[in-house]
């Protein structure tokens, strides 16, 4: 960070920021709410803490990728991720529960039409200041098909179950997607889906559905192991009609623009294993330094300094790595759109009535400029930097909840019993590690997507 610091200081003095805040918010709003939270959601896996959705939303965290003159906190990538270390680290599911709202926000800024985004914006906007819930769920999974969604070769095999048929002004779709994250929450919908499941790598697709449309409803909320606070939903649909306007990416870019979102999930998903391998670590250290076993204290203990240096070790390796990460998907991918001086003078410049105005947003509607716009970050963002990114994503997700897991585990041996008491928090972190390994694709299929990037395509060392 030193070196970066000298040659971007402004860069990272926001990433120190965003940590500052992150770690204030941890420690007073989700640190104290984490352990009643896992409890009252495993009895009831729709209960909802209002109260602390409100106080998440005071702190602007729904609209943390916002640029700062639209009311957002305009984080980038290295923001977003120091900050979800501290809040991880604090709770996962907790963080999950608003942070996996950034799938509307990042779904909107990958196709970058003004219209999409300036309607986004302002949505999330208004609903922050007016202290009204706005969820996004982003729904891929299906019963038939999981993980094979999240890999090139898998997708071009698999046999999805839900339909899609052409409609005059749109397409009527029916069928169940499932395991959601926010999904019984969501009043808006981001549903990726092939239109024709003989051909689906070919023709995936990305619809804007909202939660009030005829024919959608939400089906079971899950019990889970982990995660409990955020909770997981199926949805229904039947028949649901979806207007072309509302095709936010045709048939034949879906991948594309899946695999742009997945590049930075699947990363972030590296980073909540960060997190929950550090909350591990330092509540195995707090027990360590008050507990005994043989009439020393734990900590006193040369085995135990040896595993939680080589736990630290470990951590702090792989932050740099995910660092690493987030500068280069903030140098390279949609953020860096963003954050051009250009971009950025017309933001500060504009008055805030005008940018949300039914004006701009009828202006921003047009064809020809919204082909312009996007067509502008496409060629900022080429696909052959989002296939890279999308390995080194893959990467980062499965060495973070590798971590997770294992770090989880390591600190309850080293606790016993009376450690993996509820009330000391270690044994939720070694429930809500598992999860992560398998969300995003499981880790498995994430190691086939490397294996098929970096070794077959021969991009193995290139950087
Ligand atoms: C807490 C939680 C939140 C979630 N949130 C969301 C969400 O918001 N949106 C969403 O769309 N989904 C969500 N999911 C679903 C998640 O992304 C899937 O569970 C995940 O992709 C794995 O799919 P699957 O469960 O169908 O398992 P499968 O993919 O069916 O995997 C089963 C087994 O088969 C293996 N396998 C699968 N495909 C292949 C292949 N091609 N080659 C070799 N082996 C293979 C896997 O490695 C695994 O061992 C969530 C899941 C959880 C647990």
């Amino acid at each position: 960070m030193s070196c970066l610091k000298k040659a971007c200081p402004g860069y990272v003095a926001r990433a120190e920021e965003a940590r500052a805040l992150a770690r204030r918010i941890a420690c007073d709003i989700i640190a104290p709410k984490s352990l009643e939270l896992d409890i009252a959601c495993q009895k009831d896996p729709r209960y909802v803490d209002w109260d602390l959705w409100r106080a998440l939303n005071r702190e602007k965290i729904s609209v943390c990728m916002i640029p700062k003159p639209l009311g957002g906190l305009g984080w980038g990538f290295l923001d977003i991720f120091c900050a979800m270390e501290e809040f991880v680290a604090a709770d996962v599911s907790i963080t999950a529960f608003f942070m996996f709202n950034l799938f509307g926000p990042v779904c909107a800024f990958v196709e970058f039409t003004p219209e999409i985004c300036l309607s986004l914006i302002r949505d999330l906007v208004m609903a922050q200041r007016e202290e009204r819930p706005l969820f996004f769920a982003w729904a891929l999974t299906e019963p038939s098909c999981g993980s094979d969604n999240l890999n090139e070769e898998a997708l071009a095999t698999q046999k999805p179950s839900v339909r899609v048929t052409r409609a005059p002004g749109g397409y009527r779709v029916s069928g169940v997607k499932h395991f959601i994250s926010n999904g019984s929450l969501a009043e808006r919908i981001l549903l990726i889906l092939p239109v024709d499941p003989e051909h689906p790598k070919e023709t995936f697709s990305c619809f804007f559905v909202r939660s009030d449309t005829p024919g959608f409803s939400v089906g079971r909320v899950e019990h889970k192991m982990g995660h409990r606070a955020k909770q997981t939903a199926e949805l229904v649909l039947d028949n649901v009609f979806i207007p072309d306007s509302d095709v936010w990416e045709r048939p034949g870019r879906g991948w594309r623009h899946t695999m742009e979102v997945l590049a930075v999930s699947t990363a972030a998903v590296g980073m909540l294993g960060l997190g929950l391998a550090r909350g591990a670590l330092e509540r195995c250290i707090a027990f360590c330094r008050e507990n005994r076993a043989g009439g020393r204290l734990l900590i006193e203990e040369n085995w135990v300094q040896i595993a939680i240096a080589d736990m630290h070790r470990r951590i702090t390796v792989l932050r740099s790595r995910l660092y690493d990460f987030a500068v280069a998907a903030d140098t390279f991918l949609v953020t860096r759109v963003l954050n051009k001086p250009l971009v950025k003078a017309a933001l500060a410049l504009a008055p805030e009535r005008a940018v949300f105005s039914d004006a701009l947003l009828a202006l921003a509607g047009n064809p020809s400029l919204s082909k312009a716009v996007s067509g502008l970050k496409h060629r900022e963002v080429p696909d052959e930097i989002v296939a890279w990114f999308k390995s080194q994503g893959a990467c980062a997700k499965v060495s973070g909840t590798d971590l997770a897991m294992d770090i989880s585990s390591r600190v309850l041996d080293i606790v016993g019993l009376s450690g993996a008491a509820h009330g000391r928090g270690m044994e939720k972190i070694f429930r809500d590690s598992k999860p992560s390994q398998i969300y995003e694709g499981t880790n498995q299929v994430n190691l086939l997507s490397i294996f098929q990037h970096e070794i077959l395509a021969g991009t193995h060392g290139r950087g």
